[in-house]
């Protein structure tokens, strides 16, 4: 077995790692230092969780230890998709050059330019950043790219999920060709097969095992839950949750939920934390402080459920995470590995469980095909609700769920589009919310499908207003006081009408 004496690392890097704890590389460290310390491309197809950070950092290091940086010419470059991965990023390198003395600057957004523009104009040996931000400082003249030796990019498929690819391709255009890359990916879509031809030079590749095979010390489960109607399912399924969550008592020491729409990461939390549980949201549209106090909290100790998007909680790297709840099922089937990955680690016990509703059932079977077994059923904690009154629960219904807790028309009343006319704001403005979420990458599509349906039942709504079948509704539903039920039908007519007629 390969140790880290092995490869040729700084003695005092190799120091660092002996302090952090670690015993030997991982493969992907053991297959990507030798040749990224001979100055080859590496292309790294490896997910968090394998440690691949420290793949790219120890030998990045080695390297830097040699030479100095100069005002605004950083000698080295790390992309990453989000700002915490940035940070995770930035920590590694704390940890790994304790005994060095080298620069680094993180430029993500939410923090100020002007401190990011004093570190850089001192000059920095690694600069770390999003791609965004890091074109905001380019663009505005504070930075030149021509010295960069060598340029990371992590989680390029992440990347391509974002849309971040052209800005990517900017970049590498901007630093010099005879840069040395090293490019991770999680999985090798099309377009990173394209990048990685254009802009790797021969690389040395490096494949390590997909995570398919979930580890065996996970205990996953799924629960099956159907609303008892459309309109009750997000607090029926909260309530399914609460249940999950009470029902694993103290074993659960931690959870990290997950949600595909941020929309509902916000609504999870809130109505977590009204119920009295210890939960707080984590997504892309927090400001940054406000995310790293929560995951800081998290990560301490202090909070004991975090509710996260996908993309807010990539690659977080949380030691002991005892239980994963899938609010939703992952679009992605590849997403439902990484979200289970974040308990289990290194050996841990964990457990894992998964809210389906029949709309996600496609994305389950992904699921269950991608990690080659069938997860087992967990019977709904929550039974069936034996009146109206006793499924509605006093917070959300003054809260996020006022639909349930609002006396509504009956529907002989007020007719079928009439009725769709009334709830489909409601489902119009989540999926409004979930098309402009950035997250919305890893919205299952059998969601997203739903999406278009609820996005068509505003049609009617709309229709209602002013269409047809909506004058045949309010002709039949609407009454004038003193005409009792004979009503002349002209009256229910609109003006356009009655003029054109
Ligand atoms: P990463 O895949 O980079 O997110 O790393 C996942 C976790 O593995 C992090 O907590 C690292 O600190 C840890 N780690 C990285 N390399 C090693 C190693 N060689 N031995 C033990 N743990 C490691």
């Amino acid at each position: 077995m390969t140790k880290f004496t092995d490869l040729n690392l700084n003695p005092k890097v190799l120091k660092a790692i002996e302090e952090a704890g670690y015993e030997s590389p991982t493969p992907i460290q053991a297959g990507a230092i030798p040749p990224a310390l001979e100055g080859r491309d590496v292309l790294g197809i490896a997910q968090t969780g394998t440690g691949k950070t420290a793949s790219f950092t120890l030998p990045m290091i080695t390297m830097l230890a040699r030479g100095r940086a100069r005002a605004r010419m950083p000698r080295s470059l790390v992309l990453c998709p989000t700002r915490e991965l940035a940070a995770q990023v930035a920590e590694n390198f704390d940890t790994y050059t304790k005994h060095l003395k080298l620069t680094k600057a993180l430029l993500i957004g939410g923090v100020s330019f002007k401190e990011q523009d004093q570190l850089i104009d001192k000059g920095v040996d690694v600069l770390i950043a999003t791609p965004g931000r890091l074109l905001d400082h380019f663009e505005r003249g504070k930075l030149i790219l021509s010295d960069v030796k060598v340029m990371v990019v992590d989680e390029a498929d992440r990347m391509l999920d974002m849309g971040f690819i052209p800005d990517i391709e900017r970049i590498f255009g901007l630093t010099p060709f005879t840069r040395q890359t090293l490019f991770f990916s999680a999985t090798m879509a099309p377009e990173i097969e394209r990048i990685t031809n254009t802009f790797l030079s021969n690389p040395e590749r490096i494949e390590i095992a997909r995570q398919a095979t979930t580890s065996e010390t996970i205990e996953q489960a799924v629960v099956e839950f159907k609303a008892s109607r459309k309109d009750r399912e997000g607090s029926e399924k909260r309530k399914v949750l609460r249940a999950l969550i009470d029902q694993e008592g103290e074993k659960l020491t931690n959870a990290i939920i997950f949600c595909n729409r941020k929309m509902d990461v916000d609504v999870v939390a809130k109505s977590l934390k009204k119920y009295g549980y210890d939960a707080a949201p984590i997504h892309g549209d927090l400001d940054q402080s406000q995310r790293t106090k929560t995951l800081d909290g998290f990560r301490e100790g202090q909070l004991r459920i975090l509710v996260a998007s996908d993309v807010a909680a990539r690659g977080l790297d949380v030691p002991s995470v005892s239980h994963v709840f899938n609010y939703d099922v992952p679009g992605h089937a590849e997403d439902y590995v990484h979200r289970i990955g974040r308990t289990g680690r290194a050996g841990r016990e964990g457990k894992a469980i998964t809210i389906c509703t029949p709309r996600d059932e496609k994305a389950l079977d992904a699921v269950e095909s991608l990690v080659q077994k069938t997860i087992a059923r967990l019977e709904n904690p929550v039974k069936k609700a034996p009146s109206r009154k006793s499924t509605e629960d006093p917070v959300d219904a003054g809260n996020d769920d006022t639909a349930a807790s609002k006396p509504k028309p009956t529907r002989s009343r007020r007719g079928k589009s009439a009725d769709k006319g009334q709830d489909a704001p409601k489902d119009a403005k989540a999926d409004q919310a979930t098309d402009a979420d950035t997250d919305t990458a890893t919205a299952p599509k059998s969601q997203s499908r739903s999406g278009d349906k609820s996005a068509n039942a505003e049609k009617p709504a709309k229709q209602s207003r002013g269409g047809r079948g909506g004058k045949q509704d309010r002709r039949d539903d609407r009454k004038v006081v003193g005409m009792g039920d004979h009503m002349p039908s002209f009256i229910a007519l609109s003006f356009d009408e009655r003029r054109a007629s």
